[in-house]
C-alpha cells in the first residue's frame, strides 16, 4: 500500500507528509504502535534468529516478558562489535533470521573506521528501507513534480541506495548520478533540470566549488531542495548556510546507518534539528557510561531498535551518536521525536582540549563560518593529558590565506576560549571527498 502524501499549510510553507496520519499520531498511540511492532519483531526472531535468541537467553529474558515499549529496557544492548563477531561465526551472520535463499541484498559499511560490517536484506526488509526513505524525502518536501538527482557511486556501501526506493514511493523522477566526474554531473543536472539532490554535505560543497572553479553557473540548475546524510554537516549551522547559499536551495539533514536503517530526517520547517521516524524505530537516549536513560533535553548516546527489518534486526543498538531530545512541539505538526541539532557528534569523536569538550561538528561550524575557506583539516595531537588542535585551511583563489588563518584562530578564541594553531595551505593541498569526509585526524 502506498501511503498518501498529505498537504498542510503552515504560514508560507506547504508541508508535505509521507503518511500524515501516522506522522501526527498522539504520542501515546505512537508508543502503543511501537509496542505492538516490538512484540511482533520478537515473535518472529526469537528461536529463529541465532544472535537474538542467544542474547535474550543470556540476559534471562523471555520474549513473553516484553509486552509494551516500556518493557524494552529489560532487553540487553546490541553493539557493533557483537554484530562484527556475528559475521565471523556464520557464512552470512548469526543475526540473519532466515536461510540465505530468503535474502536479496547484501551491503557493507563504508569501512572508514575498521572492518566493514556486512548487512543483509530480504525483499520485505528492503521495501521497508524504501518506506523509511519515503518519510525522509516527503519530509524534505519532495513531490512527484521533482527531478531527483543522486550523485552517488552505487557500490556495496548502502549510502543512498534506499533513497531510490523512497523517491519511487513519493513518485519523483529519479536520476542516478554514479560513474561521472563532478563536471559531468553538473552538466547532467542542468541538462535534465534537476530540482532536488541527495548527497553528503561535503559533496554538495565540493560540487559548488567545482562549478565556481570552472565558471559553471549553478543558477542554470533549477534545484530547490537538497537532502544530506553520512555526516552531521546539514545540521551544522555554518555548513547548512553555505550549502543553501551556494545552491539557492533548502538543505535538509537526514541520519541513518547500515545496521539500523534510515531513522531520522529534517522537516521543511527546519526547526534546527531532525525527527526520528517513531513508527519504524524506537529511540532511546542513554548515558554512554552507565547505560541509564538521560533526562529529556540532556545529551546522550542514541540507542535504536528497528521495527521493520525482521531479516536482520537490531534490538537496543548503541549507535555511538550523541543526540539531545527536544520535546517541544514542531510547527510542522509531526509528533515524531525531535533531536535538537540532529546528530551532535560521535561519542568517540569528542576530545577534551584544555578542559573544553569539543566535537568535530563544533569545529566545522566555526571554520565554515569563514566564507574564504574552501576546505580544511583538523589534527588533534594528544600527548599525555594534554591535547592540542592544529587546523589547516585552504582558501579560495585571490584570498590572503594568512589573514583568514588569523580570523579563524580569533573565532576559536572567542567561541571556545582556545587558541589553536591555524595554518593556510596552498590550493589543492587538502583532499576532496565524494562521500564521507575525513577531516579530523587524531594523533
Ligand atoms: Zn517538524
Amino acid at each position: 500500500m502506498r501511503p498518501a502524501c498529505a498537504l498542510m499549510h503552515t504560514g508560507t510553507v506547504t508541508i508535505t507528509f509521507f503518511d500524515h496520519e501516522t506522522e501526527t499520531l498522539p504520542r501515546e498511540r505512537l508508543r502503543a504502535l511501537q509496542g505492538s511492532k516490538l512484540v511482533a519483531v520478537l515473535d518472529q526472531t526469537y528461536g529463529t534468529n541465532q544472535f537474538v535468541t542467544a542474547k535474550l537467553d543470556a540476559a534471562g529474558v523471555s520474549p513473553g516478558d516484553i509486552r509494551t515499549v516500556q518493557d524494552l529496557v529489560g532487553l540487553p544492548f546490541t553493539t557493533k562489535a557483537e554484530l562484527l563477531a556475528a559475521q565471523d561465526e556464520h557464512t552470512l551472520s548469526t543475526n540473519c533470521t532466515f536461510p540465505e535463499t530468503a535474502y536479496t541484498r547484501i551491503h557493507q559499511t563504508s569501512g572508514t573506521t575498521g572492518t566493514p560490517l556486512r548487512v543483509f536484506d530480504t525483499a520485505e526488509s528492503w521495501d521497508w528501507w524504501g518506506h523509511c526513505w519515503g518519510f525522509v524525502l516527503a519530509g524534505a518536501g519532495l513531490t512527484p513534480q521533482d527531478r531527483f538527482f543522486v550523485p552517488f557511486s552505487f557500490g556495496p556501501f548502502i549510502g543512498f541506495w534506499a533513497a531510490l526506493g523512497g523517491a519511487q514511493r513519493v513518485g519523483a523522477l529519479m536520476i542516478p548520478g554514479g560513474g561521472r566526474t563532478s563536471s559531468q554531473r553538473l552538466q547532467l543536472m542542468a541538462d535534465l533540470g534537476v530540482t532536488a539532490m541527495a548527497c553528503t554535505p561535503t559533496y554538495a560543497l565540493r560540487l559548488a566549488e567545482v562549478a565556481r572553479e570552472e565558471g559553471f553557473d549553478l543558477s542554470t540548475i533549477p534545484i530547490r531542495l537538497t537532502v544530506h546524510a553520512g555526516e552531521p554537516g546539514a545540521s551544522v549551522p555554518a555548513t547548512k548556510a553555505r550549502i543553501e547559499a551556494a545552491w539557492g536551495a533548502k538543505c535538509h539533514d537526514h541520519a541513518g546507518a547500515s545496521e539500523v536503517g534510515a531513522h531520522s530526517f529534517e522537516c521543511q520547517v527546519q526547526p534546527g534539528g531532525t525527527h526520528a521516524i517513531d513508527s519504524e524505530f524506537i529511540v532511546e537516549v542513554i548515558d554512554p557510561t552507565t547505560g541509564e536513560p538521560v533526562s529529556t533535553g540532556e545529551e546522550g548516546e542514541l540507542v535504536i531498535t528497528n521495527l521493520g527489518r525482521i531479516g536482520f534486526p537490531v534490538l537496543r543498538y548503541r549507535t555511538g551518536d550523541i543526540v539531545r531530545v527536544d520535546d517541544s512541539p514542531c510547527p510542522c505538526g509531526r509528533t515524531f521525536t525531535r533531536f535538537a541539532g540532529g546528530v551532535i557528534g560521535r561519542a568517540d569523536d569528542m576530545v577534551v582540549v584544555r578542559g573544553v569538550n569539543i566535537y568535530p561538528a563544533a569545529v566545522e561550524n566555526l571554520v565554515r563560518g569563514h566564507q574564504a575557506v574552501d576546505e580544511f583539516r583538523v589534527t588533534i595531537v594528544r600527548s599525555r593529558e594534554m591535547a592540542a588542535i592544529m587546523i589547516e585551511v585552504e582558501c579560495r583563489a585571490g584570498i590572503d590565506g594568512d589573514d583568514t588563518a588569523r580570523a579563524v584562530q580569533a573565532s576559536f578564541e572567542s567561541a571556545l576560549g582556545l587558541r589553536p594553531e591555524v595554518a593556510s595551505v596552498t590550493r589543492g593541498t587538502l583532499p576532496r571527498f565524494e562521500l564521507k569526509a575525513q577531516r579530523f585526524i587524531v594523533e
